[in-house]
């Protein structure tokens, strides 16, 4: 697989005047060469050559949890790691840096190669990622699966009394026990923190008529989950039901105009438009959704002015949503992947309004 995406990087770099690429910290590295690196010091960096052996430079003491098809050259603690990857860069020409390198790995590079050019990597790199394969899908399908039993079992929770932290824990615990392999986010939002679309979840106490935002994802497989599912703790707050159906017609009408040929732009006006003729245009306060892989956030990101065209293969959320400062918000989050001739939803569990104790 990575040879291929390898190959596949070289053709890009041909196509834009890039001389050599380098990737470290961040998912271009475990893209292109099947290892995510740890983010430490001790810099770990797949170096590209237009045309020569493409090498991936570790700590020595990290060599043995690497598994790659790359060649592997490792570096010793007494050894100058930021020399040996000059040496294996051009000294002039274009060099194209992963967006994620840390900043003093990027200068040390910059100082031993006066005579280059640093270029972002991340066009290059978002144009290779943004289309998945079928093992990309795969994998991106089983974490979507899994969330979605967290969805379920959610339902059966006793939400008051608890304070958001520990519903967020429980949503932790319920990922983990899904088969994720780690927590990236529990977002608790209960009450008016429902307005805050990124609410970091506090010590308030869930309590009758809250609306909670719960919105949750992990890696599994290398690959992320997100989903956003709403609870309401016995009756719902006045007004909650009738905008709750508006979001879930804007939010499937967003959904069903995922297929190849389709602007972004135009699947956020599939549900902005029904959002803002029910007269809550302003209270949604994002884009309607981001691309989804590897990192939680990537290419394509559905919003307005975005005419990147959909093909067959790209991941992203479709996830509007509604916020009243406080008094309460509301969101429904799903991952799609467009089909060659339309959508399949990755997320499966009940978008409906869960009633909880
Ligand atoms: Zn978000
Ligand atoms: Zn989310
Ligand atoms: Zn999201």
């Amino acid at each position: 697989m990575t040879p291929d995406r390898i190959t596949a990087a070289r053709s890009a770099m041909r196509e834009r005047g890039i001389d050599a690429l380098v990737v470290s910290v961040g998912s271009d590295l475990p893209y292109l060469a099947g290892y995510r690196a740890m983010p430490l010091e001790r810099i770990t960096a797949l170096v590209v050559p237009e045309s020569g052996d493409a090498v991936l430079f570790v700590p020595e003491l990290e060599a043995s949890r690497v598994s790659t098809s790359v060649e592997v050259s490792s570096w010793t603690e007494t050894e100058d790691p930021f020399g040996l990857i000059a040496d294996a860069l051009p000294a002039t020409g274009t060099i194209a840096v992963g967006d994620q390198m840390w900043a003093s790995f990027l200068i040390a590079i910059q100082e031993r190669l006066p005579g280059a050019r640093f270029v972002d990597a991340e066009p290059m790199m978002a144009s290779l990622r943004i289309v998945k394969d079928a093992s990309e899908i795969a994998a991106l399908r089983a974490a979507g699966h899994a969330a979605d039993t967290v969805a379920d079992h959610l339902g059966e929770v006793r939400f008051s009394g608890r304070t958001e932290q520990e519903l967020s824990r429980i949503v932790a615990d319920l990922l983990l026990a899904s088969g994720h392999d780690s927590v990236s986010f529990a977002i608790v939002a209960s009450g008016p923190n429902g307005a805050s679309p990124h609410h970091e979840a506090t010590g308030r106490v869930v309590e009758p008529g809250d609306a909670v935002v719960v919105d949750f994802g992990g890696r599994m497989r290398g690959y992320g989950s997100d989903t956003t599912r709403m609870y309401v703790v016995g009756e719902p707050p006045r007004g909650f039901v009738d905008a709750y159906r508006v979001l879930e017609a804007a939010q499937d009408a967003a959904v069903r105009s995922v297929r190849p040929g389709v602007g972004a732009a135009s699947i956020d006006a599939a549900a902005r438009t029904i959002i803002e003729n029910a007269g809550y245009g302003e209270a949604f306060i994002h884009r309607t959704g981001h691309g989804i892989g590897l990192d939680a956030h990537e290419q394509p990101y559905i919003v307005a002015g975005n005419e990147t065209a959909i093909e067959a293969g790209m991941a992203f959320s479709i996830e509007p949503g509604i916020y009243l400062p406080g008094r309460w918000g509301m969101r429904i989050e799903d991952i799609v992947v467009a089909t060659t001739d339309g959508v399949e939803r990755l997320n499966r569990s009940s978008r409906s309004l869960r009633v909880v104790e």
